[in-house]
């Protein structure tokens, strides 16, 4: 199978959370399996390509009228063949220090997924399966199947992934005129957003509507994309094209996330070890964490969170669960950054009050060296997300014996069980959840698993053994998506 995936983001290249990790996990995972794999990202100037062979050529594509001459730059990383795309100098579109974040990001992805076919024509190439990510790479499916086609480019399906429904790409129609398609042509129905935004182009509902199967990132979040409350605006396009949803649990890169390999932590443990053992190699992580930190070293529970602060990982109920931990004889390690303004302003207001408590440390960065150490060295990792499409960082906690205190949503509720629910059985308990997003829920969530932790340890470790025992590797999640694409060839 020839299967190719577009994406804005790629791990270790280019990543801002789950999508990067995701696609550089799956492709390799694909690659693996002996599936023939490219992916194509745009070349931001940021990304390093020291120590890579890397092969450059020539190709042309289309934008506001005029045909630009792009470089393709080619090389191979885990038997994936990674495509990066470069503009001339002149478009600026890739040659600034972030991803995402600026006013025209739907004119830099709309010229990345023009470029990106108008290269995969120039191969003159099938494509068995094309796979595009988010409203990044959306409009693909609309090109492919407008204009694409009648030239020639030969795909047989085309799948979407919806990481996250909240980010839509909402821009203006002459977006289609600038990537060579006529917007005059297009109806509400097709691309355009519902009546209060008439005007405008939702890149992401083209998506949904032009591809042949839509894959939401877990099975939880594939049926709560279609409700009011989740569906951020697109629930009723979502339920017309019920019949093409899925969804797929995302799974980690076990080779990255390996606590008895991994590079960046001192002390290496993993499931198949004695338990006291790796409960001593965690201390040992904790003990150098504090110092590195400056907290107290103390046996007293490390309750942690790590990843963007924005509205949707519950900003609220985090700094709710660090008065908590300080009130309950815990530490709170934060590790988070945040592009909105007010967030930022109030979680540095806590990072003040809080300067002289050795118990609380609040990092603003994002530092992929520290979340290896806190994941190997904390005790509880607290999510509690107001929507979460899969989540990797409870994930992850499990593989690295630290026990998830999650809110029961999306790929949350599919990979978390409590240890109070009698629904569950004791050798899936691996955590700890609460329903509502709401403070007391909350509170009581993290003091029943604070109180575990000095009055019960023997089921606290019941929850590290079975959390480190499961597999959430991305070995099933390839697998998954493999059956995927070969029932849609033969369909
Ligand atoms: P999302 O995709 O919504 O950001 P996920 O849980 O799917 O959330 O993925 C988050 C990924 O990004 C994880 O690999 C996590 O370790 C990483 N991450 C998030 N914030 C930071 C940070 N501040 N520093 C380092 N890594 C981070």
């Amino acid at each position: 199978m020839r299967i190719v995936h577009i994406a804005a983001e790629m791990a270790p290249f280019a990543k801002v959370g789950g999508l990067g990790d995701m696609v550089s996990g799956l492709t390799k995972e694909l690659a693996s399996r002996n599936e023939t794999v490219e992916m194509v990202l745009p070349r931001y100037n940021f990304i390093k390509l020291d120590g890579l062979s890397v092969e450059r050529s020539k190709f042309k594509s289309f934008f506001n009228n005029s045909w630009i001459e792009n470089f393709a730059l080619t090389t191979v990383v885990d038997k994936v063949k990674l495509i990066l795309i470069e503009p001339p100098k002149e478009i600026d579109f890739f040659l600034r220090p972030n991803i995402y974040g600026y006013e025209d990001d739907p004119n830099r992805f709309s010229y990345f997924s023009r470029a990106a076919l108008d290269y995969l024509l120039s191969q003159k190439k099938s494509i068995d399966i094309l796979h595009i990510h988010d409203w990044h790479t959306s409009l693909c499916a609309v090109l492919f199947k407008d204009h694409f086609k009648k030239l020639g480019l030969q795909i047989k399906k085309t799948v979407l992934n919806i990481h996250n429904v909240e980010y839509q790409g909402i821009c203006e129609s002459s977006t289609l005129d600038s990537v060579g398609l006529e917007s005059s042509k297009y109806s509400l129905a097709d691309l355009l957003v519902p009546a209060w935004l008439t005007s405008k182009l939702n890149l992401l509902k083209g998506g949904i509507n032009y591809s042949d199967a839509i894959v939401a990132v877990s099975p939880s979040y594939a049926e709560e994309i279609l409700t009011e409350k989740y569906g951020y605006g697109l629930q009723e396009v979502l339920l017309k094209n019920k019949d093409k949803i899925s969804g797929i649990l995302n799974g980690i890169d076990t080779d990255i996330w390996n606590p008895q390999t991994d590079a960046h932590i001192k002390f290496h443990f993993d499931s198949t070890m004695n338990f006291e053992t790796i409960l001593e190699q965690k201390k040992k992580n904790k003990e150098l964490l504090q110092q590195f930190l400056g907290l107290n070293i103390s046996e007293k529970p490390i309750v942690s969170s790590i990843g963007r602060l924005v509205p949707q990982k519950g900003p609220e109920l985090i700094k709710e669960a660090i008065n908590i931990t300080s009130e309950n004889k815990g530490q709170f390690i934060l590790l988070g950054s945040s592009t909105i303004k007010n967030i930022q302003e109030e979680f540095s207001e806590l990072s003040n009050k809080f300067k002289q408590n050795k118990d609380i440390s609040i990092n603003f960065a994002f530092d992929e060296h520290l979340a290896h150490l806190i994941y190997a060295a904390s005790d509880y990792l607290i999510i509690p997300s107001l929507f979460e499409p899969c989540g990797l960082t409870q994930l992850i906690a499990l593989r690295y014996g630290s026990i998830p205190i999650v809110r029961k949503t999306g790929g949350l509720k599919d990979s978390v069980f409590d240890l109070d629910d009698p629904s569950f059985s004791n050798k899936i308990v691996n955590g700890f959840s609460f329903s509502n997003f709401d403070k007391n829920e909350l509170s009581a969530t993290l003091i029943r698993a604070l109180n575990y932790f000095y009055s019960d340890r023997k089921k606290i470790n019941r929850l590290i053994e079975n959390g480190m025992a499961q597999n959430y590797s991305l070995a099933s999640t390839g697998k998954e998506y493999l059956s995927l694409y070969k029932k849609l060839l033969n369909s």
